[in-house]
């Protein structure tokens, strides 16, 4: 007889769901013998997506876009009907905030590693020694071959402290709210490694392989995609594509066993249920709890998550009476502000905010600066607003204000990074046949890169139950 297999996804953030979703359509076009269930701890789905929309703004609470040259999302959201959904950001200047001056970002730059040279030596971000210490990327030696190391010890070798500081790191870590010289070059930004041990020099090696661009008058198009209702659409329609039953909510597994050929699910509810294959789309500090009696998940003690909050401030626009003509800044580390970055959403994103108002979006939450994520929300609104009337003129108190706080959100991918998971994961291969690990905390934390591990972990279980 063939009997029904269970197949459960643990927890409904946007890898969870991609992994629903997917498995869903592959069992209805095939006509296979599985059953899906995602179970998710709180009482909604999205995890970290989250948008707030108020008095005619859209605000996220959590991501606010993903790069439109990255396919898993593209291809999702073109699954799921939604492409005529997808805007693109406004663009304009950018700012980077160094030694407390705001400077415009060099033009010609990738990840703040210079393309075009010009620009780098008319910018007022360096000293003439910091420039010239940069060019030395251009006769540096190689990395050793094959290991892992810092992204601030590849940058600081190629380029000297000054780019590092004053724009590689404000953009690096703000990716990853982590810091530059504890995350892993392989698991983080492995192209680095890759145009090093081709071209020696990263800025040749950009060079030849940045894609030259057409000469056009137009405006050039903005490289991230938002969704036109905010991010949380796209998790109400996957929500809304799931069979009924698929979902259960307010639900957390809180044990996992295994026995024979199955495994035991505990749940917060007290049921049991069993599943013959599991996707754990969870955070990897769950697994060592779920998993409470097999040591191999002690690794992931090892594996760092850091706290930011997110700040949404909203004007009319005539309370700002200095404002600056851009998108945006970041922060260097050796300016005397708390907020690390903050974004001009109205102008970035114009659909997010109604006419005659201005919304500003901040981050604070440093990894040398966590307690301030536990601060009351009036005094981060004064210290937010301290930073800002640093660089403008803000006149009046915000019309109101959205504070989110990220507790452990950011997986910090340190050195190593990808040889304790690979470890895990094998170990789990043999001692835990079915069960597979996916989501944030492994290989990318970006919405795109957690679809794209959604969609894996179903390729997986698909290949794991065909035996
Ligand atoms: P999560 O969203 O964390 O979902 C995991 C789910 O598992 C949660 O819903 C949780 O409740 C549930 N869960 C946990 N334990 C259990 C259990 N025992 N049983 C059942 N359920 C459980 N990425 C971008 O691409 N662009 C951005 O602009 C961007 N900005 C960001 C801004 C912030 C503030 C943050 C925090 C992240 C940002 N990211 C961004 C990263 C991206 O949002 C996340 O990496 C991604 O959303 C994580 O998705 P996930 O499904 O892997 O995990």
């Amino acid at each position: 007889m063939n009997e029904t297999k269970r197949i459960v996804i643990v927890g409904g953030g946007i890898t969870g769901l991609t992994a629903a979703y997917y498995l869903q359509k592959e069992i209805k076009e095939n006509n296979l013998p599985y059953e899906v269930k995602l179970v998710e701890a709180s009482d909604r789905l999205g995890g970290k997506i989250k948008t707030v929309r108020q008095d005619g703004y859209t605000i996220e609470r959590g991501p606010d876009s993903f790069l439109s040259r990255k396919q898993p999302a593209v291809k999702l959201a073109e699954e799921l009907g939604m492409t005529d959904q997808l805007v693109r950001n406004g663009t304009g200047q950018s700012y980077i905030l160094v030694n407390n001056k705001l400077h415009k970002m060099p033009k010609g730059a990738f990840m703040g590693i210079p393309v075009q040279v010009r620009p780098f030596l008319f910018s007022g971000i360096f000293s003439p020694k910091g420039k010239l210490r940069a060019g030395f990327d251009f006769v540096i030696p190689k990395s050793k071959k094959g290991s892992d190391q810092s992204l601030g010890v590849f940058f600081r070798r190629r380029f000297g402290n000054e780019l590092v500081e004053n724009l590689i790191e404000p953009l690096l870590s703000g990716i990853y709210a982590g810091n530059i010289d504890d995350m892993s070059l392989m698991a983080t930004f492995p192209n680095f490694y890759q145009l090093e041990q081709e071209h020696r020099s990263l800025i040749k090696g950009l060079q030849k392989t940045t894609p030259k661009k057409k000469k056009s008058t137009g405006k050039k198009p903005g490289m991230f995609f938002s969704f036109i209702n905010g991010f949380e659409s796209m998790i109400h329609t996957l929500e809304n594509s799931l069979d009924e039953g698929v979902v259960s909510l307010n639900t957390s597994v809180d044990h996992v066993e295994k026995k024979d050929q199955d495994y035991h699910l505990l749940l917060s509810s007290g049921e049991v249920y069993k599943a013959d294959a599991i996707v754990m789309a969870t955070p990897h500090y769950t697994l060592p709890k779920v998993f409470s009696q097999y040591d191999m998940f002690n690794e992931f003690h090892d594996i760092p998550a850091t706290s930011v909050a997110n700040v949404a401030l909203a004007f009319d626009q005539s309370a700002i009476k200095k404002g600056i003509d851009g998108t945006g800044f970041v922060v260097s580390r050796n300016s005397d502000f708390r907020i690390t970055a903050c974004t001009w959403t109205h102008k970035k994103w114009p659909q997010s905010t109604p006419e005659g108002k201005a919304l500003l979006r901040c981050y604070v939450g440093r990894p040398t600066d966590q307690s301030i994520v536990d601060f009351s929300d009036e005094e981060i609104i004064e210290i937010v607003l301290n930073d800002l009337n640093k660089t403008m003129n803000i006149t009046q108190k915000p019309e109101f204000s959205v504070i989110t706080r990220w507790q452990n959100a950011m997986p910090q991918y340190t050195v190593g990074h990808k040889e304790r998971i690979a470890k895990v994961r094998d170990e789990a291969s043999r001692e835990l046949p079915g069960l597979f690990l996916s989501g944030s905390s492994y290989e990318g934390i970006g919405v795109p890169d957690c679809i794209g591990q959604g969609e894996k972990a179903v390729a997986d279980v698909l290949e794991y139950l065909r035996g």
